[in-house]
């Protein structure tokens, strides 16, 4: 709750929006105890005095009637009766949406017919229409505007019941033998609470204003009791002489709709789950980098495709600071495969988006460090040139294609969008490439997988896609994060296969990311080893496959099960990674390490050469001869 209240007050127009309001209640709900004049006495002899007049601080009326009085009371009233009108319409109208949206067929039909009479007159004429079978009065108008907005929280509610009756948390529900009710009470509400809120929450102040339109018309609140809607209506006959008889409950309408309004929107954003770490921003098509220039090193001259320097991402929630990725160097060279490996959590994904500014922003930020594709810093382009690197000179394979391919677009479609996003083309010649590229990853019978959606193919055929997708511009960098994760292992096989083929076809470079060191040895041909953000040791594969130098690395290797050897029982690394926002000093991994030595907690840990082309993060790399890990059966 707290944290509920800290992020609306985060946003400054919510926050401000909620003052204005809570000022307004809390004069309302004095006013019972302040020193004011009663609003219905009537004192000719003193009408239509201005504002600022003795003992009437905001004048009089026609009447003679202190309006400032009549202020606090009509606001009071307007405020009870939208909110009133505003639970009532909620109440009903979302019942009727839940029930409707899960029990569906004839009940739904029934009641969303009904919904829809409503729905087929303009609804201020409905309420007009209401009133007047109704006869005119506050509590009348009060149910006259609660009846016009059910539809609103009907439909709405409807439609998100309808896609979360169907959901498989629903179906483990019935499994476990719960009725009805208490799935609709503990499944279905507490998920559709939040739009109930937003929606009650951005309707509040339409509802207070309609609610001082038919007052307005006279149909609402009865002489002599005063509510906005009823003293802006006697205002607007004398507009002229006495404009401030109209123009003082016209200010309070905007205040309270305003202020309402805002508070509404703030709680919208603030209960949207997607935006709860981050503040209440959107993220930024790019990440933001905030590099001090004089830390960055000097470029180095080479014929790397890829050269990341000291690259630093880190994520900003609230106070903290986690480092996910902490001073990253590596290069990838023309047509070579670099594999980066890590356990969960290591910073693999983010060190991959930092490279084209993919972090979310916020809460990503990117610290320092330099990215250069052959030789031009990414980090420093502007965003349009950055867009025309993205999927064209350096392309991305996700690991669930079925949450990046579009769900509601035919395959061969996409592909034609992704290939005219960078190559002025016909929609006919972008279709005969994107046959093409779904042959050239293996698809069978490509023409007619073009003409499918994503959910006609298999988990396998759809990872295809993604393949060609990212080939599509024929880049010279592909970024692979975990692209067989999702896959079964002949599957994963068929798409490494695939990969190691395309690559020497193509000649593209690959930076390909796993968690598996199986992966690793099967594809590429440099391995960076990654643990709490930092590279701990990096080289060619074969060589660390043979002879680990981290201890960490070692651990890895020996996670990896191998078949038909039933007393190499693959072990787990005891502990977990130090969370990013405490990283210790010293080594990161000497909490889990069995060579650890008081030496290893101590100060910064630098990557030194082992070999030519090695690199190792380690006080005491482990000898080249050492057999295995002590303590772990082989
Ligand atoms: P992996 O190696 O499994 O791909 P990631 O690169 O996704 O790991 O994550 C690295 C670290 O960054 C993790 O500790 C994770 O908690 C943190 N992180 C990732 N995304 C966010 C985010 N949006 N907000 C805060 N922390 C994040
Ligand atoms: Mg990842």
């Amino acid at each position: 709750m707290m944290a509920f209240v800290k992020l609306i007050a985060r946003n400054r127009l919510a926050a401000f929006g909620g003052i204005i309001l809570l000022l307004i209640i809390l004069l309302v709900l004095i006013t019972p105890w302040l020193p004011l004049a009663d609003p219905n006495v009537t004192d000719t002899a003193n009408r239509l005095l201005p504002p600022f007049s003795d003992n009437h601080l905001l004048g009089t009326d026609a009447l003679g009637r202190d309006i400032l009085s009549r202020l606090l009371w009509g606001t009071q009233i307007s405020l009870a009766v939208g909110l009133a009108a505003s639970l009532v319409a909620a109440l009903v109208g979302s019942t009727i949406g839940i029930v409707a949206g899960y029990f569906g067929g004839r009940t739904d039909n029934t009641l969303m017919r009904g919904i829809d009479m409503l729905m087929a007159f303009p609804y201020i004429l409905l309420a007009l229409a209401i009133v007047a079978v109704l006869g005119p009065g506050l509590m009348n108008a009060l149910y006259a505007i609660a009846i016009v907005n059910i539809p609103f929280f009907a439909r709405n509610i409807r439609g998100v019941t309808v896609g979360i009756a169907h959901r498989e948390f629903i179906d483990a529900a019935r499994l476990s033998g719960k009725g009805n009710l208490r799935i609709l009470t503990s499944e279905i509400l507490p998920n559709v609470l939040p739009v109930i809120i937003i929606t009650l929450s951005t309707t509040v102040g339409w509802m207070i204003l309609e609610t001082a339109g038919l007052s307005f018309l006279g149909l609402g609140a009865q002489p002599p009791q005063a509510d906005l809607g009823s003293m802006l209506g006697e205002g607007r006959k004398m507009m002229l002489n006495a404009p401030h008889v109209a123009t003082v409950p016209g200010l309070m309408i905007f205040l309270l709709v305003m202020s309402i309004n805002l508070l509404g929107d703030g709680i919208r954003d603030a209960l949207d789950p997607r935006l709860k770490s981050g503040a209440l921003s959107r993220p930024a098509p790019f990440t933001r980098i905030r590099r001090r220039r004089n830390s960055l090193p000097d470029p180095v001259n080479g014929n790397a495709l890829l050269s990341v320097e000291r690259l630093q991402t880190d994520f900003e929630v609230g106070h903290e600071t986690y480092r996910a990725v902490n001073d990253v160097s590596f290069a990838i060279h023309p047509n070579e495969c670099l594999g980066l490996v890590g356990e969960s959590g290591s910073g693999k994904s983010v060190t991959a988006l930092s490279l084209l500014g993919l972090v979310a922003s916020p809460p990503g930020i990117i610290t320092g460090g330099r990215v250069a594709l052959e030789g031009r810093d990414l980090l420093d382009l502007p965003p349009r040139d950055i867009r025309r690197i993205r999927g064209k000179d350096i392309a991305y394979v996700f690991q669930d294609p079925l949450s990046t391919l579009h769900p509601l677009f035919r395959v061969g479609d996409q592909l034609v969008e992704a290939i005219r996003q960078h190559q002025p083309m016909s929609h006919a010649e972008a279709h005969e490439r994107a046959v093409s590229l779904l042959e050239q990853v293996r698809i069978p019978n490509p023409e007619r997988r073009a003409e499918q959606y994503p959910h006609e193919l298999s988990g396998g055929m759809r990872q295809r896609v993604g393949i060609a997708m990212a080939l599509a511009n024929d880049p010279q960098l592909i970024v692979a994060d975990e692209p067989t994760t999702a896959l079964d292992v002949t599957v994963q096989a068929q798409i490494l296969k695939l990969i190691q083929s395309l690559r020497r076809e193509k000649g593209s470079a690959v930076l390909f990311i796993t968690h598996d060191f199986g992966v690793v040895s099967q594809i590429c041909d440099r391995v960076a080893v990654m643990y709490a953000g930092r590279i701990v040791e990096i080289g060619p594969t074969q060589a660390i496959l043979d002879t680990p130098r981290h201890p960490y690395t070692r651990r890895l290797i020996d996670c990896v099960p191998r078949l038909g050897e039933p007393d190499n029982e693959p072990d787990a690394i005891p502990g977990l990674p130090p969370a990013a926002n405490h990283i210790p000093e010293g080594c990161a991994f000497a909490e889990r390490c069995h060579l650890v030595e008081d030496a290893c907690r101590q100060g910064d840990i630098e990557l030194i050469a082992t070999d030519a082309d090695r690199q190792v993060r380690c006080i005491k790399p482990l000898s080249v001869t050492e057999p295995s890990t002590p303590g772990v059966s082989r």
